[in-house]
């Protein structure tokens, strides 16, 4: 806790003070351009990898980047995309995975939140992913699994995002757009679903954020290494891509 403090003080003295005026205006509102779903996992840090300041993302963070179905859950992400979606006016919702996710680890290994009672009922929200896993993807070996599983479970929140009416009401109108990215721990770099390829391809800074929300269900070709990586992830052996 020390370190923290030490933090704090360091922010106030010496961010904020230079920041004032900046900082003195957010106290009059805020107008976020995006609802970033993210992982709870302390290495994914969403203003530090898209390097953007405060004010600029609406920030939702659960264990495993999960948007249970509407009216599945009376936790608290119902009402974090409605009020992001409907009185903020965002224009984009990312659902952000990553490599390492020790949410999809144990979702594909549920002996392992034997002891852990709350875990195990809150991925109860990511079956569909453990089941698409289950019987389309058989034969891959557990690195593989692990990696593509991933990747699906981005494109489920997807589709789960488009059962929330706020949501739905604006996709119909086109003022809304649904981005699904992988951060790679590894590397640094996030890879974006291109619903035109079905694949997660690297994002560029100079490239238009391509809409992931189609007019049917979102339908994937992701395969083990399908993701244009750069460098293999250390859990997924030699022969594997990163996700
Ligand atoms: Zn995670």
């Amino acid at each position: 806790m020390r370190t923290l403090f030490a933090g704090l003080h360091q922010f106030h003295k010496e961010v904020f003070e230079k920041e004032r005026i900046f900082f003195e205006k957010l106290s009059s509102g805020q107008k976020p351009v995006a609802l970033f779903v993210g992982c709870s996992d302390s290495r994914v840090v969403p203003d530090l990898i898209m390097m953007t300041n405060p004010g600029e993302l609406f920030i939702l963070r659960n264990a495993g980047n999960i948007v249970p179905p509407f009216g599945a859950s009376t936790g608290g992400e119902a009402a974090t995309i409605e009020f992001a979606v409907s009185a903020l006016g965002v224009s984009d919702i990312i659902v952000c995975g990553h490599s390492q996710c020790g949410a999809i680890k144990a979702l594909l290994d549920p002996k392992s939140t034997e002891k852990l009672p709350m875990v195990r009922q809150w991925l109860q929200h990511a079956e569909t992913t453990r089941r698409i896993m289950e019987e389309n993807y058989p034969e891959l070996s557990p690195a593989e699994k692990y990696e593509v599983a991933i990747q699906e479970h981005v494109l489920v929140q997807l589709e789960n995002l488009q059962t929330h009416p706020s949501v739905a009401v604006k996709l119909q109108r086109n003022q809304i757009a649904l981005h699904g990215w992988i951060y790679q721990l590894e590397t640094g770099q996030v890879h974006a679903f291109s619903p035109r390829s079905g694949i997660f391809e690297p994002l560029m800074g100079d490239k238009p954020m391509e809409s992931a929300a189609l007019a049917g269900p979102v339908t994937s070709n992701v395969l083990p290494g399908s993701s244009a990586g750069d460098s293999p992830s250390p859990a997924a052996g030699d022969n594997a891509s990163p996700t």
